[in-house]
């Protein structure tokens, strides 16, 4: 049960100009809510709030005498009392009211109650719901290395591009159960593919996220300790590389943009959206997934954004990119678990929790990553 249950009241004050004595209630229903509309004829001072047990929202409006029409939904219990500083509206909901927002609107002046149903649960995914292919979100996952090139060699001899394989699909996995994504593997098995064209995979698909999997090597005298998840995003100075090629490489901008643009200035200010929308949009990410990380782990998650300079995989403009080290495979103990289809399971669930937090979370959690 969602318990979002507060109570809280809206003093909205307003001075009353006159007193007319006709207003009419209308309503809307919506997904998560239904709309209460008070229309009246002039500006009013008037307060909603609700009371508990039962649950009941109560609208008081100064200075008006009478209501002229109820349009209310028949489950809609509701009442109308007459006071001598004007009248009180309770309706008593057919649900549990959650969380209520009113707001006024001038020209003719009024009043909008917005109910929000606790029945419906916000987070929860809508399975039934077919997504067009045009509204999912394209996210490309890069599992790192490949073919002739194995990546770090870690304890025992385990390879970091067969790890890097395992996760990248079971990430792929969990986005395409979900319904709401497009998602393109780099590779889909053991091959060799050069970085930069990873990087065109992205862009060439006009990508909303591009994620890079794989698994850091520690230098022999820090082996026993070098443990934990990293998470790179573009460094400003690649940035500020990528946003000057943009801006001089006609070629190169065509694919970026996905269209050819002749005028000099407008590529300047292309590319400034463009390189300022990876690096924003990266740092965010990488922020929601270090908390996802932590969060459902209990791993020790480092985030290195401006750090490092960037990788080839990272230059992207225009699209979100982020690399990830899932842990160290020179380190015995990290080496289990990278191998372990538990771990392995267990940090795809991550990665799929916040990627979903990142295009579907409240906009309130975005912030908040933004902040931190
Ligand atoms: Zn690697």
């Amino acid at each position: 049960m969602w318990l979002y249950l507060k109570i809280f009241i809206i003093f909205n004050l307003f001075i009353s100009l006159s007193f007319a004595d006709i207003i009419n209630i209308r309503f809307g229903e919506y997904k998560e809510k239904d709309r209460i509309v008070f229309d009246l004829t002039d500006k009013r001072k008037f307060r909603v709030f609700t009371l508990r047990d039962p649950d009941r929202l109560v609208i008081d409006i100064y200075g008006e005498k009478s209501i002229k029409n109820i349009k209310l939904p028949k489950n809609y219990k509701y009442r109308v009392g007459k006071h001598h500083w004007g009248i009180r509206v309770v309706i008593e909901q057919p649900f549990v009211i959650s969380r209520i927002k009113s707001f006024s609107l001038p020209n003719p002046f009024r009043i909008v109650v917005d109910v929000y149903k606790s029945g419906i649960k916000k987070k929860q995914v809508p399975h039934n719901i077919i997504y067009d292919d045009a509204d999912k979100k394209i996210v490309v996952v890069d599992a790192g290395h490949g073919g002739h090139d194995p990546g770090a060699i870690g304890f025992l001899g385990l390879k970091e591009k067969t790890v890097n394989l395992i996760i990248a699909k079971k990430v792929a996995e969990r986005l395409e159960r979900d319904g709401r994504f497009k998602v393109i593997l780099t590779r889909k098995d053991d091959r060799f593919i050069p970085l930069h064209k990873r990087a065109q995979i992205a862009l060439k698909n006009r990508a909303d996220l591009f994620i890079s999997i794989h698994a850091d090597a520690a230098p022999k005298h820090r082996r026993a300790y070098a443990r934990g998840t990293h998470i790179f995003a573009i460094s400003s100075r690649a940035a500020y590389a990528k946003k000057r090629q943009i801006i001089r490489d006609r070629d190169y901008a065509r694919l970026v943009f996905g269209t050819d643009i002749d005028s000099l200035p407008l590529r300047r200010i292309l590319a400034d959206i463009a390189i300022d929308v990876t690096m924003s949009e990266s740092i965010m990410f990488s922020r929601i997934l270090a908390r996802e990380i932590a969060k459902n782990m209990g791993r020790e998650v480092k985030w290195r954004g401006i750090k490092r300079a960037g990788f080839a995989v990272l230059k992207t403009p225009g699209i979100p990119s982020v690399l990830i080290e899932v842990g160290f495979i020179t380190n015995p103990k990290e080496a289990v678990k990278l191998a372990s289809p538990e771990f392995q399971d267990k940090f795809a669930d991550a990665l799929y929790k916040a990627i979903v937090k990142y295009f579907f979370g409240e906009e309130k959690y975005r912030k908040l990553a933004r902040k931190e």
